[in-house]
């Protein structure tokens, strides 16, 4: 069995072929259920080792397009602290580069909310990002 961080090549490329046993650590609850997937004689996938679905969930979504979630600093006119902003939801890895390039070119001034929606649609993927303090 071969062990795969979240981080190792095949998990950026959805379209690469997985054809050794991968593990993935299911991060749903502090059981940390170690999800192992396969190919099956049909070449479908097959996921053993959770001990709920939300681990087959957690390794399909690791295996064909990961997410997590993103925080950033953002630098704020009126401010001489930056604001540290959240995502609404887990952003795909494959984007993450060009949604701290966006976020990081908004042009934010005093004051600001804890709560406040920064953007509404972050690069069209209907998840939005939020500040975190009141500024
Ligand atoms: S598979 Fe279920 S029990 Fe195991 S870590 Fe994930 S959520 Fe927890």
């Amino acid at each position: 069995m071969t062990q795969h961080s979240p981080d190792a090549p095949e998990f950026h490329n959805p379209t690469k072929t997985l054809d050794t046993n991968t593990t993935v650590t299911c991060t749903g609850c502090p059981m940390g259920c170690q999800v192992t997937v396969s190919r099956g004689p049909g070449g479908d996938w097959q996921f053993t080792g959770a001990q709920c679905p939300r681990g087959e969930h957690h390794a399909r979504q690791e295996i064909t397009n990961p997410v997590r979630p993103l925080t950033t600093l953002v630098p704020v006119r009126g401010s001489k602290t930056p604001l540290c902003v959240k995502t609404s939801e887990p952003v795909p890895k494959s984007l993450f580069r060009d949604a701290i390039n966006h976020i990081h070119q908004l042009d934010l001034a005093c004051p600001i909310h804890i709560g406040d929606i920064l953007v509404e649609n972050l690069l069209g993927t209907g998840i939005a990002v939020i500040a975190t303090r009141n500024l």
